[in-house]
């Protein structure tokens, strides 16, 4: 049984959702302590117990601690099974980190699957369905796998019901990939989502875009969405290169003007752009994964983050592989290694 405390390091959510992908890949049970210690609200949220029952059902474990609020957890997996499977957070929870929770597993599973998620689709502090459609899953698919994502309703927070569907072939096998220069520039688009809100939202926020990054107006995209999806607001910046697609988001909120959330944004664009690594914070946290899984892989980052770090001492637990840093003129030289 592997050992983990959740208040190491960054204390998120992240620890639990890669202990239970490793958990279910490898066979191996595993119990954490301190579950996101370092949270304001610790312990188990909906979404992460969504992400522990639907990891449970996908591979039959045998499950303890598996409550709202729960700071303790035990999971021994049985084996994983393909199939159809339909998950609800029940809140604007993210879809897409129960997803990733899942996706590594039913890629080696003996059949095919579909699996439905209900919640959030674009909310802060997760991944948007954006960014893994075109982000993160076509790197996926360097690495030898494909899996098809639909995004079939938007869900914001604090109202969800957002939906997203997968489907994934069955016995996939992820290939070390090693992404060393982003390639030429292709294209660089904004769009401002909104949905159930004034327009002038969207209009105010890719006017500071436009100015802050110098883009012309066939560069920003209002998305205006049926009314009752909303609630919301999403703005994506999408920056297109050859090797490498790179999603960066800001999401509106009440109280905050439309002019900081993307001034925000266009910060974080701009720290992308004058720099020549390839991958952002994000998708540096998100590969090393599937790179772990692949046996090996490597890639230059912006940054390399604390969420990093520890995510790498989680995979370093169950895997034998080493993860190796080096810090360059521009950003940092992450490689895994067989160890
Ligand atoms: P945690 O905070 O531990 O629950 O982990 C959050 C996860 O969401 C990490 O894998 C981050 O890389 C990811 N994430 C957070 N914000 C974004 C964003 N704006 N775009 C893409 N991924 C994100």
């Amino acid at each position: 049984m592997i050992e983990l405390d959740g208040s190491q390091g960054e204390g998120g959510g992240q620890i639990l959702r890669t202990a239970l992908s490793l958990s279910m890949c490898t066979g191996q049970a595993v119990h954490i302590v301190n579950i996101r210690a370092k949270r304001q609200k610790p312990g188990l949220m909906r979404q992460h117990l969504t992400a522990v029952q639907a990891a449970a059902q996908v591979c039959g474990a045998e499950v303890s601690g598996d409550a709202i609020g729960s700071l303790e957890l035990w999971f021994a997996p049985g084996v994983v099974r393909g199939g159809s499977y339909q998950f609800n957070i029940g809140t604007a929870g993210s879809c897409t980190l129960v997803l990733q929770t899942l996706l590594p597993a039913l890629l080696s599973a003996d059949q095919d699957s579909v699996v439905e998620l209900t919640g959030g689709t674009h909310n802060p502090m997760s991944p948007p369905f954006h960014f893994l459609e075109r982000a993160f899953l076509p790197l996926l698919q360097r690495m030898g796998v494909n899996v098809d994502l639909s995004l079939l309703r938007y869900g914001f927070y604090p109202a969800g019901g957002g939906q997203l569907r997968v489907q994934i072939k069955a016995g996939q096998v992820l290939q070390p990939l090693h992404l060393q220069a982003r390639g030429e520039r292709i294209e660089n688009y904004a769009e401002a989502l909104f949905a159930g809100i004034p327009f002038h939202i969207a209009g105010r926020e890719l006017a500071v875009l436009k100015k802050r990054l110098g883009w012309s107006d066939g560069q920003l995209l209002p998305k205006a969405l049926e009314r009752q999806q909303g609630p919301g607001n999403a703005l994506l910046v999408t920056l297109v290169y050859e090797h490498v697609t790179e999603v960066f988001s800001a999401f509106g909120e009440k109280g905050v003007a439309a002019e900081k959330v993307a001034d925000t944004l266009a910060k974080a664009v701009r720290r992308y752009l004058a720099s020549s690594a390839v991958v952002g914070v994000y998708l540096a946290d998100q590969l090393l994964l599937p790179m772990a899984l692949a046996g090996g892989g490597s890639f230059t980052c912006t940054e390399w983050s604390q969420h990093a770090a520890t995510n790498a001492e989680v995979i370093e637990r169950f895997l034998p592989i080493t993860i190796c840093r080096r810090h360059l003129d521009e950003g940092v030289l992450v490689t895994l290694l067989p160890s």
